[in-house]
């Protein structure tokens, strides 16, 4: 028996994207500013600059530019590991026994294990291209900082990682991946930085969040001559770069001649969701298809679905600009328990404007449930997802099995975006029974809540 459509499909080189697609041109109303946290007034790019790479900044700021030129060098090593297949997960379908047709995009293709690597390339690039000497970043679970050191070892420029210190003891591989690239990698809150001490002064024993090392790696970055700081998430220019999954999945569908009814994939700072999403949200937004967009959170952390839409700063030691974003309060510590990963407290501003303004959903999910969906993808599609990958998956299996129900064949597209191997503690503690959920309570979250900046709302 022929089928009709192949379980893979892979782009050529030459149907790959040369631009990547910013969203925002085509956003009915933008997201609110970000603002200066010592001015409280919108910030303006050459604010930005002591902090981030110049055209970095500048694309941070690019509201009006619908498609911007990826450049060269960065398409050729796009080329290395890219494109990343489409694959129809025909075996999940029959197990599911379900009518819906369900593809996924797999970014875990590169020795990163990760999309990350598709936004830690350009901006290596332009930091060389600017002249810069070095860089810093923050990394959780690893992924972002497995990614960029790839790319500075690339680029030649060194790079130190403050690693949420959590991480550092639970993925003693991942450190070492990054050693091999060339890393120096700092376990963080550390005694290298003000901000890091001033957080262990009030908390010795705290394992750490993405805000803290967020902090951390903003002041290396200001503190040492010719260094910046990059993130691998949340930001508008981060979304630009991951608007290359969504790109070449569009490309692939209209080979096929599908469209997807239902778009799914996990956020922690929206990255990759936006990233996906944004050829198809233009389309929503232009009013030529709507298709329903669904953002996957675990419950632990749960930004959309429980957060609040206000100003906040980024980190923990409040020193980055404030975004207008869902958040759980800059404050939010995830439970220590939580091993799914997407644990950072805030939302891409983007997303959180699309999602507030009604254009995409949001649902949360316990671990527990991601990980059954994990082990069953795994078994039916011979790939070990990671576990932010899996509550896609979670949500991808759910909406396939009330297709079940109503008997309508309904096309899913959902992002994978990495491999599972490095999560091997999580996998373990899931399938020897240790693994717990837990869900924050309304008061948990309100600790939160109460130290969100207070900021007249500025539109
Ligand atoms: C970092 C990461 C995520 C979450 O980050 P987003 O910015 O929300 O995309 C999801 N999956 C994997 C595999 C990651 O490494």
């Amino acid at each position: 028996m022929s089928k009709k459509i192949p379980h893979r499909l892979y782009l050529t080189e030459d149907q790959m994207p040369k631009q990547w697609y910013n969203l925002r041109a085509d956003m009915k109303e933008q997201a609110a500013p970000i603002l200066n946290p010592g001015t409280l007034q919108p910030a303006t790019v050459e604010e930005l600059y002591p902090v981030f790479c110049e055209k970095l900044a500048q694309q941070e700021m690019d509201h009006t530019t619908r498609y911007i030129d990826i450049p060269e060098e960065v398409q050729e090593f796009y080329k290395m590991y890219r494109p990343s297949p489409l694959i129809r997960a025909y075996n999940l379908e029959k197990a599911l026994g379900t009518p819906a047709k369900i593809y996924f995009k797999f970014e875990g293709n590169n020795t990163s294990g990760s999309h990350k690597l598709n936004s830690a390339i350009p901006q290596a690039y332009y930091a060389k291209e600017q002249g810069l000497t070095s860089l810093t970043t923050e990394t959780g679970a690893g992924q972002w900082g497995t990614a960029l050191a790839e790319a500075c070892s690339y680029y030649n420029l060194p790079l130190t990682v403050f690693m949420v210190k959590v991480s550092y003891e639970q993925k003693p591989f991942r450190k070492s991946v990054m050693q091999t690239f060339g890393a120096d990698i700092i376990p963080s809150p550390s005694e290298t930085t003000q901000v890091g001490r001033m957080i262990l002064s009030k908390d010795p024993n705290t394992g750490g969040s993405l805000g803290c090392a967020i902090s951390e790696a903003v002041e290396k970055a200001v503190t040492t001559p010719n260094c910046r700081y990059v993130l691998g998430s949340v930001l508008n220019q981060v979304l630009l770069h991951q608007s290359i999954i969504g790109l070449e999945s569009k490309i692939a569908m209209e080979m096929l001649d599908e469209y997807p009814d239902i778009i799914i994939g996990c956020a922690g700072g929206g990255s990759n969701l936006g990233g996906l999403i944004a050829p198809f949200m233009q389309d929503k937004l232009l009013g030529k298809a709507n298709p329903r967009i669904i953002a996957v959170e675990p419950a632990s952390c749960p930004s959309f679905t429980r957060g609040k839409y206000a100003y906040d700063f980024c980190d923990t030691g409040k020193v980055t600009p404030l975004a207008k974003m869902y958040t759980l309060g800059s404050s939010f510590m995830p439970s220590a328990n939580h091993a799914g990963g997407l644990r950072y407290h805030g939302m891409s501003p983007i997303l959180s404007k699309l999602y507030d303004d009604g254009y995409m959903e949001a649902v949360a999910v316990e671990q527990t449930k991601v990980f059954e969906a994990a082990v069953f993808f795994a078994k039916q599609e011979t790939i070990l997802p990671a576990p932010e990958s899996a509550h896609a998956i979670r949500a991808a299996i759910d909406e396939a099995l009330k297709c079940k129900e109503t008997g309508e064949a309904k096309t899913i597209l959902f992002g994978l975006t990495g491999t599972g191997y490095f999560d091997m503690t999580a996998y373990n503690a899931y399938l020897n029974g240790s693994m717990s959920d837990y869900v924050p309570s309304d008061a948990d979250l309100q600790r939160g809540f109460d130290q969100l900046p207070k900021i007249p709302d500025i539109q």
